[in-house]
């Protein structure tokens, strides 16, 4: 949870305001002067959708930022830990009464089900559970009879009927503002709709990956035409300066050098993400030279995997692979493909060179010395 205060945007500002949507940064400048360190940090780290998403709230708890029973649950615990509650504990109000009440301590069982805002809420018409009156001890035992005894989609309905309480709890103590029972259910019922029609999505997407695939293993088997190429990409870390680079060396089918590119990186959380910006970057090169018919090589199996259907469950990194499906699907002749590290020294040695860059650095044909005695040796390499 962010905590500055913020202090240059108005309460209406966008996640858009602290973005430079040219090049789909974030304005780091406006991130130190708006937040403390760490906080800016942690946001300059967030990826940006290269499809200009809409801003999403995404529930911390968890790790695919969906409300989850699991993820309320170790939110309850560890309310309970702290018997101030998890707003004291944040210093941001000094006793752990309920917000919204103030009459109860705060636990998630009081937010969600029985603080008289809540019961308000469960006892709109349309809710499943508008006579049920029960008191619960704790939110799991009130889950487990939610769900022995509601049909699957009721349970849906009141999960996000859940999510929306506790962002009305937020709303409240961030915002002051504060909806009333029949708005909550409104948006439950809109949110409710988005997932089933994310679900339908999900279901075409998979299907048409399926398809894809069956087409990536038939190009295993086609001899490299003369216009076809490989694009080999890769990042290196430096943990001793906290210094990334990506890099990437773009070959003909005769294996000769034709592009190297090489750029330092900064606030990058983890190797997957260094991985999925590399190729991002380098794809995005081939687009603006439009230059067609390229297989992406890359040796981070879990990030190859995951752009060629495999699951994802972290929602960062699924936005970034999402993103990177969006640039191959506009591309029907690019493929992306695993290969072992010892066939990827040159695009490594692209990638430590980034780190000691300023700024991105783009060859052609002949690069630095540095990159050049790698790309050689390379050369007479057989990438499977
Ligand atoms: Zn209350």
């Amino acid at each position: 949870m962010v905590q500055t205060p913020i202090n240059l945007l108005d309460s209406e500002a966008k996640v858009v305001d602290l973005i430079n949507v040219e090049n789909r940064a974030w304005q780091t400048n406006m991130l130190d002067a708006v937040f403390n360190k760490e906080d800016s940090e942690l946001i300059a780290s967030l990826p940006i959708s290269i499809r200009g998403d809409n801003d999403k709230l995404i529930w911390v708890n968890s790790c695919n930022g969906r409300f989850s029973v699991k993820s309320a649950y170790f939110l309850d615990t560890d309310l309970r830990r702290h018997p101030f509650g998890i707003l004291a504990r944040k210093q941001i109000v000094n006793d752990g009464s309920c917000p919204v009440c103030t009459k109860e301590v705060e636990t998630i069982l009081h937010v969600l089900w029985s603080c008289p805002a809540a019961t308000d809420v469960w006892g709109e018409a349309i809710s499943p559970v508008k006579k049920w009156h029960i008191a619960y001890e704790d939110f799991s035992v009130l889950w487990r009879d939610l769900s022995t005894r509601l049909e699957a989609e009721q349970l849906d309905q009141i999960a996000v009927v859940l999510y929306q309480l506790w962002k009305r709890r937020n709303r409240w103590v961030f915002d002051n503002k504060f909806q009333s029972p029949s708005i909550i259910y409104k948006h439950a019922t809109d949110e409710l709709e988005i997932f089933k029609q994310v679900g339908l999505l999900q279901k075409q997407q998979v299907a048409d990956t399926g398809m894809q695939n069956q087409e990536r293993v038939r190009v295993l088997w086609e001899p490299a035409g003369a216009n076809c190429y490989n694009f080999n990409f890769d990042v290196a870390f430096d943990k001793n300066n906290n210094t990334i680079g990506i890099g990437g060396v773009l070959r003909d089918s005769r294996r000769e050098a034709e592009i190297m590119l090489s750029a330092p990186r900064a606030h990058v959380p983890s190797v997957f993400h260094a991985e999925c910006y590399a190729l991002i970057r380098v794809m995005e090169l081939c687009h603006d030279l439009r230059i067609s018919n390229v297989i992406f090589e890359g040796d981070a199996k879990q990030v190859i995997d995951s752009i060629n259907g495999q699951h994802v469950d972290c929602s960062w990194q699924r936005q970034l692979i999402e993103d990177i499906q969006f640039l191959l699907a506009r591309q029907t002749t690019w493929r992306v493909r695993f290969v072992k590290r010892e066939a990827n020294h040159a695009a490594h040695a692209t990638a430590q060179y980034g780190k000691f860059l300023i700024s991105e650095a783009v060859w052609m044909e002949e690069g630095p010395s540095e990159i050049m005695s790698f790309v050689l040796s390379d050369k007479e390499c057989i990438p499977f």
